[in-house]
């Protein structure tokens, strides 16, 4: 089968690779949607050991094409979408509820079990989530993404009315954008491109600011009289957590949702001064994803607008370089013939 895999740092090839078979308690899914996540990029920037050959791909969905031993409740041809890694299911974190920080955590597609940028994918039953019809395969593979941004809005406690900050509008920005608003919140979203502000716009944003001309926090207080209480960062590169932590308002929080992968300084006199909490968030709960596709399933969220380029897995190369330049795409979606 055709897929997409790591071969050096910077480099991403198309190889031919075996087809996967079912093993005890796993199915094989045929693929129909594969998302390109940053995390993706980050993997293939810093190579982070992946060995040459390993099939990338961590945000998808697709139908049932086999099912292995021991597996009940699925049939061939079921639309599925799938936690992009196994857990024991055993350990005290599984059993909390904290799947993610399983202490056996295996995850799909970043280099220790293969991953969906290819024509199947083998995954294990435990992971799975049924998509009901009138959910899309290309919404299913942003369940995912989804399921990111609102475990960080999650972790704050929105209520209705709240005016929040949030910083970037790339995928990850515009997942959050998504559940804040169908929290209630009132929302402004700083972002440098001006498509990305569109993209923020058509998800709900209340007001989007181009940090270059507008300080964001000036706007919060034109809004509410107030310093932004509330701020999701969602950039993830160097300075800006310390950014946020100069606008936010005394007791205010900072959800740190974006990944910066190198050291950062922040000030800590003036998280003392502000007694600012930061709150970081990593990935989901299952839970999260059932009340993603549950809120896709009801139209209470209508995230279409964040996925601005379909392609081909041929493509997936050559995207990953065009994905390193800052630039208007947000959510780019691989897609197989299904
Ligand atoms: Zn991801
Ligand atoms: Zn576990």
């Amino acid at each position: 089968m055709k897929a997409a895999a790591f071969k050096k740092q910077n480099e991403m090839a198309i190889i031919d690779a075996p087809k996967p078979s079912a093993g005890a308690g796993e199915v094989v899914l045929k693929v129909h949607n594969c998302g390109i996540c940053g995390s993706d990029l980050h993997a293939c920037q810093f190579g982070f050991g992946m060995p040459s050959g390993s099939i990338m791909g961590h945000e998808f969905c697709g139908e049932i094409a086999e099912i292995g031993a021991g597996v009940r409740g699925y049939e061939i041809g079921q639309r599925v979408c799938a936690l992009p890694f196994v857990m024991c299911g055993e350990c005290d974190r599984c059993k909390r509820g904290m799947e993610i920080h399983c202490h056996n955590l295996k995850g799909l597609g970043l280099g220790q079990l293969p991953g969906a940028y290819a024509e199947f994918v083998a995954c294990s039953a435990k992971s799975l989530f049924r998509l009901p019809d009138n959910v899309t395969s290309r919404d299913g593979a942003l369940v995912e993404p989804l399921s990111v941004g609102l475990h960080a809005v999650k972790r704050a406690s929105i209520e209705s009315g709240d005016t929040v900050l949030v910083m970037g509008a790339g995928p990850i920005g515009l997942a959050t954008l998504t559940w804040a608003k169908a929290k209630g919140a009132t929302v402004v979203v700083s972002e440098l491109a001006d498509g990305r502000g569109e993209l923020a716009r058509k998800l709900g944003a209340d007001v989007v600011v181009n940090p270059k001309t507008t300080p964001p926090v000036d706007k919060i207080r034109e809004l509410t009289g107030r310093s932004p209480e509330l701020i999701f960062e969602c950039i993830g590169v160097k300075g800006t957590l310390d950014q946020a932590m100069s606008m936010i308002a005394p007791r205010g929080q900072i959800v740190v949702v974006g990944v910066c992968m190198e050291p950062d300084q922040i000030s800590p006199i003036q998280g003392i001064m502000k007694e600012t909490s930061v709150d970081f968030v990593l990935g989901y709960d299952p839970a999260d994803f059932d009340e993603t596709i549950n809120a896709l399933t009801s139209g209470k969220i209508r995230p279409q607008p964040m996925v601005t380029d379909i392609i081909s897995v041929d493509q997936v190369p050559e995207m990953f370089e065009a994905l390193r330049r800052p630039g208007n795409r947000a959510k780019v979606m691989v897609e197989f013939p299904h």
